[in-house]
């Protein structure tokens, strides 16, 4: 059974206190079971804040992005060691507003992917196709094209530490458009197609590949029972403790 996940991606929200007061009622509010895994992605600079709150809590502390460089002449950029140094271990890589806000391509988002991996981060690779690059017909072409790119030259013995999150462009925070079970379970099975092409049966079936994009408390039961969902990135709903815990409590 693989693990079932769920991510709060914070984004750039909250102030230290607000992301103290979250961190706080998620970790007095869980109740969840060994086979979930709960991550917290607060922005930067409250990583320390929020770290605080999680210690000897089951509650795990990832981060937003991370700099493909041990250390060096990088300004405003943060290394693996430094999200280590403040007991992160996972961190999430190639968001879809990092690929089309922050016009970050797929060769770095695959270095980001290797040097995470080789400082012991745990990585979540994020794909997704455009809501263009669907009514095209190009999801496939786009996701394989992610995948092999994202994972080009990460070595098996790596893959336990590294899970695939499928956050189409178009759900993200959308209020109009919003993926349905279906589609998302339906996008899956190419992903995970893809995923064997690439990494062979054995490891592609360990992998976790989660969902991302509106997800709430209402849908989240749907996504999460589908197969080959194994856990959800959530950004609006992670931002309220009650509705966070919902979603927690719907992976049981
Ligand atoms: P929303 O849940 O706000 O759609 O964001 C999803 C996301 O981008 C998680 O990484």
């Amino acid at each position: 059974i693989r693990q079932k996940f769920i991510v709060g991606n914070w984004k750039m929200h909250t102030t230290s206190f607000e992301a103290q007061q979250l961190a706080k009622g998620i970790v007095d509010g869980l109740a969840a079971p060994d086979h979930v895994t709960v991550v917290l992605c607060p922005p930067f600079p409250y990583l320390p804040i929020v770290g605080d709150m999680l210690r000897g809590s089951r509650v795990a502390l990832g981060a937003q992005n991370v700099y493909p460089e041990t250390e060096g002449a990088f300004t405003g950029e943060v290394s693996p060691n430094m999200l280590l140094d403040l007991d992160c271990k996972y961190v999430i890589v190639g968001h879809s507003e990092r690929r089309h806000k922050l016009g970050e391509s797929e060769a770095f988002i695959n270095r980001k992917v290797k040097c995470a991996l080789d400082s012991g981060l745990d990585v979540i690779l994020c794909v997704g196709e455009t809501l263009e690059q669907r009514q095209g017909g190009r999801t496939e072409a786009v996701l394989d094209h992610q995948l092999s790119t994202g994972l080009d030259g990460v070595s098996s013995d790596m893959l336990s530490h590294l899970s695939v999150a499928y956050e189409p462009v178009w759900a993200i925070g959308n209020d109009e458009h919003h993926a349905t079970p279906q589609q998302a379970h339906d996008t899956h099975v190419l992903i995970r197609r893809k995923l064997t092409q690439i990494l062979g049966a054995t490891w592609s079936e360990e992998l976790s590949v989660h969902y991302g994009g509106s997800v709430e408390p209402g849908n989240a039961a749907a996504f999460l029972g589908q197969d080959g969902i194994d856990g959800v990135l959530i950004g609006g709903a992670s931002l309220k403790a009650d509705e966070f815990l919902a979603i927690v409590n719907a992976g049981i």
